[in-house]
């Protein structure tokens, strides 16, 4: 294997040290599998406990700390991933397999994060209010939690472990992070950068390795006050359980089959457009992916031809190419579970459209042709999330059976809606059961100043992001005085 000029001797970092682990692993980029992009430290349960550990005796010091220290911290770490963006997305990119352009823009997104968190360590607040006793006063402040535990996914290597430690920190817990194992070089990255900003050694702890061992040691440890995860379904219902058997606090983003209605007095290029990005952008590998796309039966030929021309004319290839618009899927399982979507599609009697096939290029790696399927709302395909570059069409008679099929799903996270109607925009808005709504825009980028999450089988737990992240990262206090 290749040994890249950015690899890295990835350690953990607890209580203030880097440490090396118990094994270690490598992770590889996926438009070029000879390249090794980083070798990590790998933790077992006992080095996870010595994390947390540190993390419980830190909290005393960071809990007290004053908001403008918070503050600080927070803004010179926002300032160095701002100013760094370009080195971390390309790192981004190699080891996650997202275009260039989008892991710089990532990148960005994780800086802007830390800086609009700054704020909010200065902007916590309560509220006074009259008692109903005479002579009593109330107030309600918000603590900390105290250690949070946070797990993340492969898809956001960056951003999504941004928006749980920023606000963490904000809020004056410790934490004891967790990266997923396709891509610790972004998460010792990050953790490079937090390492120096000032904090109490144990405020900040990286542990890396396996779900089963390091993310289950930090979801089952009575020392953990609260878990922020996000991943699968599977792990986030054990996670789950752990957590409610010891009564921690826990916040859990999962999985979503996202629908965007296109109704017949639609723009017909934007919602086109819309389909595209929100569906394949990324390579199909975001929880908010645009993988149902629901059709008013006027349109839906017209949609189809336009769309299908437009996934002819996408460029598949190494994330670092220029002029590409989509990269490789991130690794060899989750490649083989597309082909085996793209089976079970065909067994199952949707119609292909387009695309599928795997692709040769001139790096080794794991290109797969984006693909599109017209569905029955019963299909496999149509209800369970992908998680990569395949999306279906689904048939809709009128606005009403539209809407009735974009709900026709256990998720919940966002559902779009591409129409000229202020009168169905709004009530689709309203009668969308999901936590975010999209009018003419893709279901997947969003705000980091505002709530994201979902219902049902989507989301558990108070949202994350913006001013709401408060609710997961603090602790409500009323106090009572007779003046
Ligand atoms: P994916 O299938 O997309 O990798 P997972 O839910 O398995 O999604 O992974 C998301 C995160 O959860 C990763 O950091 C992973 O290591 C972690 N994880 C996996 N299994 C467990 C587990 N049993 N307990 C805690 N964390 C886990």
């Amino acid at each position: 294997m290749k040994r890249s000029d950015l690899q890295q001797n990835a350690r953990q970092y607890i209580n203030g040290r880097w440490e090396t682990g118990v094994t270690t692993g490598v992770s590889e980029n996926p438009s070029d599998t000879r390249e090794v992009v980083a070798e990590y430290a790998r933790a077992d349960r006992s080095q996870t406990e010595l994390a947390i550990r540190a993390a419980v005796d830190a909290f005393a010091h960071w809990s007290q700390s004053t908001p403008q220290r918070r503050a600080d911290v927070l803004d010179r770490i926002g300032s160095e991933i701002l100013a760094r963006c370009d080195a971390l997305g390309a790192l981004l990119a190699r080891e996650e397999g997202k275009t260039l352009a989008e892991a710089i823009g990532e990148a960005t997104r994780a800086g802007q994060i830390f800086k609009f968190f700054a704020g909010e360590a200065l902007r916590g607040g309560g509220e006074i209010l009259a008692s109903v006793r005479p002579g009593v006063q109330v107030d309600v402040t918000r603590e900390p939690v105290g250690v949070v535990g946070l797990i993340t996914p492969w898809n956001f290597p960056l951003a999504i472990p941004a928006w749980k430690i920023a606000p963490a920190l904000a809020h004056g817990n410790s934490v004891v992070f967790k990266p997923a194992e396709l891509v610790p070089a972004c998460g010792w990255a990050l953790a490079e950068i937090i390492s120096r900003a000032g904090l109490p050694a144990g405020t900040f702890n990286l542990v890396m390795g396996s779900g089963r061992e390091v993310g289950q040691t930090i979801a089952d440890s009575p020392l953990v006050d609260a878990i922020s995860f996000t991943g699968s379904v599977a792990t986030g219902e054990r996670i789950l359980q752990a957590a409610a058997a010891r009564r921690a606090k826990v916040q859990l983003e999962m999985g979503g089959k996202n629908p965007l209605v296109v109704l017949a007095d639609a723009d017909l290029d934007r919602a086109v457009d819309c389909a595209l990005q929100g569906a394949y952008f990324s390579t199909g590998q975001r929880c908010t992916a645009s993988s149902r796309l629901i059709v008013e039966a006027p349109v839906h030929d017209a949609f189809v031809v336009r769309l299908r021309h437009r996934l002819a004319a996408l460029k598949v290839g190494h994330a670092l190419e220029r002029g590409i618009d989509i990269g490789p899927v991130v690794d060899r399982r989750q490649l083989e579970q597309n082909q085996a979507w793209l089976a079970i599609a065909n067994d199952e009697g949707a119609e292909h459209v387009h695309g599928g096939e795997l692709l040769e290029r001139p790096t080794p790696g794991h290109y797969m042709n984006p693909a599109l399927f017209l569905a029955r709302p019963e299909h496999r395909v149509a209800r369970e999330e992908i998680f990569g570059p395949i999306a279906c069409v689904l048939r809709a008679d009128d606005y009403a059976h539209a809407l009735a099929l974009a709900n026709d799903t256990p998720f919940g996270l966002c559902a779009g809606i591409c129409t000229s109607s202020l009168a169905q925009a709004t009530h689709f808005k309203r009668h969308a059961r999901v936590g975010m709504t999209m009018v003419n825009l893709p279901t997947a980028g969003v705000d980091y100043h505002v709530p994201f999450g979902g219902r049902r089988a989507s989301s558990y737990g108070p949202r994350e992001q913006g001013r709401h992240a408060a609710e997961f990262y603090t602790t409500v206090k009323t106090g009572y005085v007779l003046a």
